[in-house]
């Protein structure tokens, strides 16, 4: 029971807080509400929330810290936005733990979840040209990417996930003598959801969508390099009506937040996507704490495979969409293309020229093929790569250097292309993570089969010809968990997406994802068996 002296403590904290003030547990620490900011975006003046979110309200850090959101096109900070710690982790917790435990969500219908997550979606519709200026000011993306691909991928996760909501069931037998068994399947609880910078929105919808629709609650971390969709995502899942506490997310870093979430004893999943270095951080963090179930979508360096019969003007097209998608920020582009010796310089040629045309520059001039890469750090690493590929012997066939695009001080980087390339080379063994390319040349299929799988990751692969006794016989060969035939760079919310070897463990997307957000129990009736004597 708590004394007289805590009780008087905490009766006078209340009395002489501020209004709007709110209590965090019985503490005498406190969190006020934090407000929306209004940025103007290339003339459209679009609202944000820059708080915490935790039980449906957004407040501000408890230890009172703020971090700048940039702009990549031109360096400079948009905003500030409350910068959680591990103290914030910990509320974001206890009100997800709080909401899986009440029983209106805990006990809710399923068709009640998956109308919920119809509702956000229309809500995203409604707000369609405000959540794509914000994703666009701050990943560097252009008008033609955010409203063609971000933005319908991830209202269609949404709208794909409800309609999973009614049809998730177990399995019954009679199998088993003298018994009756059958299987249901129950959410695992809170589930930490940690999303990286190239595909802000998007990781969200597949972060949230096949979570909430199984009965799950979240603690969601954005990156701290993009956290604006996910807090205008936030404004939406409480107009939407989803119950206080089963979205909560906090903006912050990957050391503290991140962390935290991945540490915590009372999580029971984390889902991350990112880089191959911290998903291993995360794994081990499991090990050491409770061993929560993780899943994780990592790092990349995909083969792309020119047969000589392949139609090249097609290969040429998917294969600079295979670079060029979000600016070769993504962790299934196409890095490595092996072309066969008989069209390698015909390729190279036509490719070369595809490339060239890209156009550099302002994300918000609807001209603009490819903006800014999403922050300096990113730059840095690729220009690195750039001059580890020239020490080893690569060709530079184009570009190579930052783009003059970025005079006004973003992080504009010309597409390149290496050709002369080994096998042992960095820049054909290592992700890049930016529009860099690197051609090889080969002879046969075995040899081309060895090139491709000779990778620590897998996680995409594509093969061009008109054979497809061919393609078959290739796909079936290649080590990866997606792999396109004459196509590349194509992802569907529908479809299973994840890594085979140290690109991930697990798969997002289509049904084989809800495997990850939900227990299987086993109930055994008895219909006659008798006790062993
Ligand atoms: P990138 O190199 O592309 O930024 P990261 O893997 O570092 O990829 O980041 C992806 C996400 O993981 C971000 O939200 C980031 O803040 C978070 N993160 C980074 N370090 C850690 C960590 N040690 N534990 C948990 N999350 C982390």
């Amino acid at each position: 029971m708590a004394s007289l002296k805590s009780l008087a403590r905490l009766k006078q904290a209340t009395i002489i807080s501020p209004a709007g003030f709110s209590w965090r547990f019985s503490h005498v620490r406190f969190a006020s509400t934090a407000s929306s900011k209004v940025i103007n975006i290339a003339g459209r003046d679009v609202s944000v929330p820059t708080g915490i979110f935790i039980n449906n309200e957004f407040r501000k850090s408890i230890g009172g810290n703020t971090f700048a959101v940039e702009n990549p096109a031109t360096g400079k900070s948009i905003v500030e936005v409350e910068e959680g710690r591990e103290e914030d982790v910990e509320a974001a917790v206890k009100a997800a733990r709080d909401a899986f435990q009440n029983e209106e969500w805990a006990n809710s219908d399923p068709a009640y979840r998956g109308e919920l997550l119809n509702k956000l979606a229309s809500l995203m519709e409604r707000d369609k040209e405000d959540i794509i200026a914000l994703e666009m000011i701050d990943t560097g993306k252009t008008y033609r990417q955010a409203s063609t691909l971000d933005f319908p991928g991830s209202v269609g996760t949404l709208k794909y996930y409800a309609g999973w909501a009614d049809k998730v069931t177990g399995m019954s037998s009679f199998n088993v003598p003298g018994t009756f068994a059958y299987t249901r399947r129950e959410p695992i609880g809170v589930c930490g959801q940690i999303i990286p910078w190239n595909f802000p929105l998007m990781m969200f919808s597949w972060k949230i969508a096949p979570a909430l629709v199984t009965g799950n609650t979240v603690v969601m971390k954005s990156a701290e390099a993009t956290p604006l969709s996910a807090l205008k995502m936030c404004e939406l899942i409480k107009e939407a009506g989803f119950p206080a506490g089963v979205l909560n997310h906090v903006p912050g870093f990957g050391k503290t937040v991140g962390s935290a979430i991945a540490n915590h004893m009372d999580i029971d999943k984390v889902a991350f996507t990112g880089s191959t270095t911290t998903g291993r951080t995360i794994l081990k963090a499991s090990a050491t704490s409770n061993l929560k179930k993780v899943t994780l979508e990592l790092g990349g360096k995909s083969p792309n495979i020119v047969f000589p019969d392949a139609d090249i003007d097609n290969v040429v097209a998917w294969s600079a969409w295979g670079i060029n998608l979000n600016f070769g920020q993504t962790c299934h582009a196409g890095t490595r293309i092996y072309v066969h010796e008989d069209i390698y310089d015909t390729f190279v040629q036509k490719f070369t020229a595809r490339m060239a045309e890209i156009k550099v520059g302002d994300n918000f001039d609807p001209t603009t093929d490819q903006g800014p890469q999403n922050n300096k750090m990113q730059l840095d690493k690729i220009l690195e790569y750039i001059e580890s590929g020239k020490q080893e012997g690569a060709t530079i066939q184009l570009g190579g250097k930052v783009s003059t695009a970025g005079t006004k001080g973003g992080y504009y980087m010309e597409p390149t292309i290496f050709t002369d390339v080994k096998p042992d080379m960095k820049i054909m063994k290592e992700e890049i993570f930016g529009p860099v390319v690197a051609i090889s040349k080969f002879s046969t299929e075995a040899e081309v089969l060895k090139l491709a799988n000779d990778s620590n990751y897998g996680l995409a692969a594509a093969v061009h010809t008109k054979d497809y006794e061919r393609a078959v016989r290739v796909t079936n060969a290649l080590q990866a968990g997606t792999t396109w035939v004459n196509m590349y760079n194509f992802v569907h919310w529908s479809i299973p997406f994840g890594g085979y070897k140290e690109s991930g463990l697990g798969r997002e997307c289509g049904e084989a994802v809800l495997e990850n957000y939900t227990e299987t129990k086993a109930v055994y009736l008895n219909m006659g068996k008798e006790a062993p004597q």
